[in-house]
């Protein structure tokens, strides 16, 4: 379950339609028949008059400020071929435990729900209603958050999950800030008390390696560093991938990192094998991390 809002601003994040809380416009230029069709259907169906038709290129060109607050999306009504969407839905609590209940079945008594975003802390609210009827039921949870909420929310959430990943992008406070657009201060604070809480669930830290950011072996001995101090022993590393480029085109946003090449798992075990020596688990990528199988080393 993917919940909207976040307050991290990540440049490499791959699912940027997921930042704001409310409803983004997306636009796919490939679907579009603006030129074939001769269609403005878009531009004459807009209240807010947001969208024009570009008299070089053909296409619509949408002002997304005038968007922002747009509540009818009455664009994507009129538009034949989806080229224009909207992202997310709105559930009430019922709407979603209907969907995890439906879901369950598939599960055979070996799975559970994870919460992901976004950050799933910014609605946190809704998120514990939803996770107080899992526990109701006896519904195993996981989140996968950035853990940069208030400490009081961050460890009232934590009470009810029993697997979190919790995003550790860079030791360096103002490395941080630059690409994410927060100081990691808030989130090594709460991480420390997560652990003097008592709370009793499993906890990954999570790292997606990005090259030229936090790829550097100086990174990881201070990550090694404080997990050892604070008492954390499972991480995971996730290669940098270029599988939102498409996401930030169709919201109409620069995709800084639109020609940096992907990495490889295999790229990452040089990383990966500073923490194994450190005594840390460290999984890269997809690896190991749901099942009991040992640990797959380089
Ligand atoms: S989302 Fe709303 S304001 Fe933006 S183009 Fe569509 S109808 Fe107009
Ligand atoms: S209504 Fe759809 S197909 Fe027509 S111009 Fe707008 S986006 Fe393109």
């Amino acid at each position: 379950m993917f919940l909207s809002g976040c307050p991290l601003r990540c440049q490499w994040c791959a699912n940027p339609e997921g930042m704001r809380k409310k409803h983004n416009l997306m636009y796919t230029k490939g679907r579009c028949k603006a030129i074939q069709n001769h269609c403005s259907r878009c531009m004459t169906a807009c209240p807010q008059g947001a969208i024009t038709m570009n008299q070089k290129s053909g296409l619509p060109q949408i002002q997304r400020v005038k968007c922002m607050d747009c509540t009818e999306f009455a664009c994507t009504r009129v538009c034949n071929y989806e080229a224009l969407r909207i992202s997310g839905k709105e559930y009430t609590v019922e709407e979603l435990m209907e969907v995890i209940r439906r879901d369950r079945v598939f599960w055979q008594g070996n799975g559970g729900v994870t919460f992901g975003g976004g950050d799933p802390l910014v609605q946190w609210e809704f998120l514990v209603k939803v996770l107080e009827e899992c526990k109701k039921h006896q519904i195993h949870t996981a989140i996968e958050t950035e853990g940069y909420a208030e400490e009081a929310v961050f460890l009232h959430v934590l009470s009810y999950i029993d697997f979190a990943f919790v995003d550790l992008k860079h030791m360096d406070p103002q490395k941080h800030e630059e690409k994410t657009g927060v100081s990691n201060e808030r989130i090594l604070k709460n991480l420390r008390a997560l652990k003097t809480s008592g709370w009793k669930g499993r906890i990954i830290l999570r790292t997606p390696i990005i090259p030229g950011f936090n790829d550097s072996a100086e990174n990881a001995r201070a990550t090694i560093a404080f997990m050892k101090e604070v008492g954390f022993f499972e991480i995971n590393l996730l290669p940098f991938h270029r599988m939102g480029t498409s996401k930030w085109e169709q919201l109409g946003l620069e995709y800084v990192y639109r020609d940096q090449p992907n990495l490889t798992k295999e790229d990452l075990y040089s990383l990966q094998q500073l923490y194994l020596d450190a005594g840390i688990a460290c999984y890269v990528d997809t690896d190991v991390i749901y099942s009991v199988r040992p640990l797959k080393t380089p």
